[in-house]
């Protein structure tokens, strides 16, 4: 699927609405430059996931852990990251295996770590400062019951 925002609160929803439909152990692996709107949309996540905290970017703590929304929310940054053994080094499994859902910025950098599975959201720029395209595949992470 395909959309097209023009600020961070059209981001932010669009993130919330796939929030809602997410199952535990759902892995969503975003790319897309610095500025581009991925803690944006995490953000909104979050919220769709009933996460109440404030999310602020996990740069420098690599990882940030929300716990009070429907399912636990880890939101990595890894940005500063030297590859996927690093990841590892820091407990990717053990997160996996937490029954969450691991939102993970700058994702190509563990692109061999990532499983078939994942939700895939790529946010790029558009024609104006504001305009932002966001590409989201669908993994098998999405739940299928949406209808409550
Ligand atoms: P990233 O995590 O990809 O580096 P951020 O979410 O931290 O990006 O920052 C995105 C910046 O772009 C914010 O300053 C936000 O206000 C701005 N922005 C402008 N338009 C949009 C949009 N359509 N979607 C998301 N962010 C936007
Ligand atoms: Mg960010």
């Amino acid at each position: 699927m395909e959309y097209q925002t023009t600020s961070a609160e059209e981001t932010e929803h669009i993130g919330a609405a796939l929030g809602l439909r997410l199952r535990s152990g759902a892995v969503i692996a975003m790319t897309g430059d610095l500025g581009a709107g991925k803690t944006a949309f995490v953000r909104g996540l979050a919220r769709g996931l009933g996460v109440t905290a404030r999310v602020t970017s996990p740069t420098f703590a690599i990882v940030h852990e929300y716990e009070g929304g429907r399912l636990p929310l880890f939101h990595f940054d890894l940005y500063r990251l030297s590859g996927s053994d690093a990841l590892f080094d820091i407990g990717w499994e053990d997160y996996l295996a937490r029954g969450g859902v691991c939102a993970v910025e700058w994702s190509e950098i563990i692109a061999d770590a990532l499983e078939p599975g994942a939700i895939r959201v790529d946010i790029r720029r558009g024609g104006n400062p504001d305009t932002r395209i966001i590409t989201i595949t669908e993994g098998d992470s999405i739940c299928e019951d949406t209808g409550h």
